[in-house]
């Protein structure tokens, strides 16, 4: 079954009210196996209503409303979709008499408006509103269905998750629902994610292989609809062990949380510790390390060392390292090995590690911006410095180089 959401309000238009409601039902639908092909948002204009609901007859059978049940002249969504259908409107007894005790419990005189919030349109179900006053409508009419929501998130998302499914159930004839699984990557970029997978993505239906990127990260949900758990986890199994044959080595969790908790989890599992000496990123690894719940088991602590002064002052680093004519420099690979084996002494931690490097927007030292070095440290062996070239502005090349460390750690 195709399905359309369209959520009803000039707020919505003005960009004053972000549309939460949409991405909830949208999810709540997908889960249920039902297809959403298309989100429409309309203000509170009962001929643009209308005009909405013609759209999403012709290349929807369900169309899901949000908003416009409320009591005041611009709620319009019920004697839109009545004069569309041409249907009457008629009165939801409990819910006027729920209304009705309402207002008198708070001794306020009842206006004729308060009465527009028990409507029905004529032969639909209600849907009950536990947390709210507007009753819900569910109606099926030549082939099209149609369920009718308030805006609300508070009331919508009880109505749709209790009553509004249980509707749905009865007239989706789905049965099926859809298991979704999320890949973790690290190490690879999107495009060259998709671009090694993308045989595999284009011969294969179900599941259905989605790569998007997040946040210095790349990951691919793998879907399916299935009538039981064990029937798409067997599916998900296989087209899961297809894609690790291809890029298995950039798999970090199959589950979706960021490479620093991967990081984090490890070090827990192997007991071991770890600190941070950072230039370029200016404590961005440390912050995303730290982020994750409990990290202070396995995070002992980091320092931010960004000029010259400081990484002979925190660290120990000879100022004939870091300048003056013929030295390597702050951002060369002996630097950052002997920034991560400092941090590593000084902190006492069984991994110490470093980044320093450009971050733009113009060169330093003669080196050009997105040159990063790393560097890892660890009791009794000498340290071991990644180079990398990234790309990007300022922001994004200074969690690439923070991502690329936590990926070098964990590998
Ligand atoms: P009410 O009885 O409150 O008038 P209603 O069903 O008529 O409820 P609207 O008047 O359309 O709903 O919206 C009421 C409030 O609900 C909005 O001011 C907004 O805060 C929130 N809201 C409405 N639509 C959405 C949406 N699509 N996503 C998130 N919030 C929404
Ligand atoms: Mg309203």
């Amino acid at each position: 079954m195709r399905a359309e959401i369209i959520a009803v309000g000039t707020e919505l238009l003005l960009g004053q009210t972000v549309n939460t409601n949409a991405t909830y039902l949208s999810q709540g639908l997908a889960e249920m196996g039902i297809d959403v092909f298309f989100q429409t948002v309309v203000g509170d204009n009962a001929a643009r209503i209308g005009q909405a609901i013609e759209l999403a007859r012709s290349r929807a059978e369900l169309i899901v409303f949000t908003g416009g049940l409320g009591p005041t002249q611009d709620d319009l969504t019920k004697d839109a979709l009545a004069a569309y259908l041409n249907r009457s409107i008629v009165i939801h007894e409990p819910s006027m008499d729920k209304i009705a005790a309402l207002f008198s419990s708070r001794g306020i005189h009842m206006v004729e408006s308060n009465r527009r919030q028990a409507h029905m349109i004529e032969g639909s179900v209600p849907i009950v509103n536990e947390a709210g006053l507007a009753v819900g409508n569910g109606i099926s009419e030549g082939g099209s269905h149609y369920l009718l929501l308030p805006g609300p998130p508070r009331e919508m998302k009880p109505m749709f998750d209790g009553p509004g499914k249980t509707w749905l159930r009865t007239i989706s004839g789905e049965s099926r629902r859809l298991f979704s699984r999320v890949l973790k990557f690290a190490g690879i970029g999107e495009s060259s994610l998709e671009q090694a997978l993308i045989g595999l993505i284009e011969a294969q239906s179900d599941p259905t292989i989605a790569p998007y990127a997040k946040e210095g990260e790349v990951a691919i949900r793998i879907s399916t609809k299935a009538l039981t758990e064990q029937e798409a986890n067997t599916r998900l199994d296989l087209a899961e062990e297809q894609i690790n044959a291809i890029v298995g080595k950039h798999l970090y969790a199959r589950e979706d949380i960021p490479l620093e908790e991967a990081v984090i989890r490890l070090l827990r599992a192997s007991g071991r510790t770890l600190s941070s000496a950072e230039s370029c990123t200016g404590g961005l690894l440390a912050e995303l390390v730290t982020n994750v719940p409990g990290s202070s088991g396995e995070f002992v602590g980091g320092v931010v060392t960004y000029t010259n002064l400081m990484k002979h002052k925190l660290l120990g680093i000879p100022m004939s390292q870091l300048e003056g004519s013929g030295a390597p420099g702050a951002i060369s690979d002996s630097t950052a090995a002997l920034m991560a084996e400092r941090i590593r002494e000084r902190t006492d931690s069984d991994y110490g590690i470093s980044v320093t490097g450009v971050a733009g927007p113009s060169e330093s030292e003669g080196k050009p911006v997105g040159l990063v070095y790393m560097g890892i440290a660890r009791p009794g062996k000498p340290p071991v410095v990644h180079t990398f070239n990234l790309n990007g502005s300022r922001d994004i090349i200074r969690l690439r180089a923070a991502k690329s460390a936590l990926y070098r750690l964990w590998q």
